[in-house]
């Protein structure tokens, strides 16, 4: 479980060790990680998934991989800071095939796995300043789609979970921004524009698919895109 110590990783660790996991959380923030690893009886990893070969210490027999950890840059393509579009790249795209590298054959050998990559609406959508983000998740939705085909014939499942804004620090650092740009209301106006449903969407109903899409009864879905977006993409 990457970016364990935050937001949505959180609490897809929680829930998946009270469904039963063992979890190994990853992540760059020392003190949340072992925070969240004590709170579920797991095990603490401080990693930053930037470093390649720290990634190459984790632990390989796992049999669900969650590829969570990542981070938002906002700034039109003109200002985008090319040092922080391939950062995000290599957390958000690399990161994730290295750990699928690492870990397949471990899923290949059980005959049993599942890769769950939290995307985001931006993994189908654009939206504006968001060169590095929105490229990176259309990325992972491909690598996911190709993990998807690769895995079948070895009872290994790949799939995006694509939630809207989720109330978590990274979102609460965006209407931050946005305050200090003088947008009033930015939840409403800017953030909950496109979406029919007017509120955030909680970690946990993020953790709740996350979890169905490990579980029994998922095996069939694979290579696919489970948007929680309140209706934003329908709109
Ligand atoms: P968050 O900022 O609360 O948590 C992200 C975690 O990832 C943090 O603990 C951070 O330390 C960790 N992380 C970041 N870079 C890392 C690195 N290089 N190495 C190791 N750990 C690293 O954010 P969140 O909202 O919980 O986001 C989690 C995922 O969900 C991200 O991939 C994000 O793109 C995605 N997402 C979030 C939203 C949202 O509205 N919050 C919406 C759609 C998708």
């Amino acid at each position: 479980m990457t970016g364990a110590g935050s937001g949505i990783g959180r609490a897809c660790a929680l829930a998946l060790a009270a469904a039963g996991a063992a979890v190994h959380a990853v992540d760059r923030d020392a003190d949340s990680v072992r925070e969240v690893a004590l709170a579920v009886g797991g095990t603490a990893h401080v990693v930053d998934l930037a470093d390649a070969a720290a990634i190459g210490l984790l632990p390989k027999k796992v049999d669900v991989l969650v590829n969570n950890a990542g981070f938002q840059h906002v700034a039109p393509i003109e200002a985008f800071p090319v040092e922080r579009f391939e950062l995000m790249h290599r957390v958000m795209v690399t990161a994730p095939l290295l750990l699928m590298q690492h870990c397949l054959p471990h899923m290949r050998s059980g005959g049993w796995g599942r890769i769950v990559n939290v995307s985001s609406v931006h993994g189908l959508r654009a939206s504006a300043n968001k060169a590095g983000y929105v490229a990176a998740k259309h990325a992972l939705e491909g690598l996911s789609k190709v993990a998807a085909i690769e895995g079948a014939p070895h009872g290994v499942t790949s799939n995006c979970v694509n939630p809207g804004y989720v109330r978590t620090p990274l979102v609460e650092r965006q209407l931050d921004d946005l305050a200090a740009q003088g947008e009033t209301d930015a939840l409403a106006t800017v953030l909950l524009d496109r979406t029919p449903v007017k509120r955030l969407l909680e970690p946990e109903e993020v953790a709740a698919a996350v979890l169905w899409l490990c579980g029994p009864g998922s095996g069939f879905a694979t290579g696919s895109s489970l948007t929680l977006d309140g209706g934003w993409t329908a709109n």
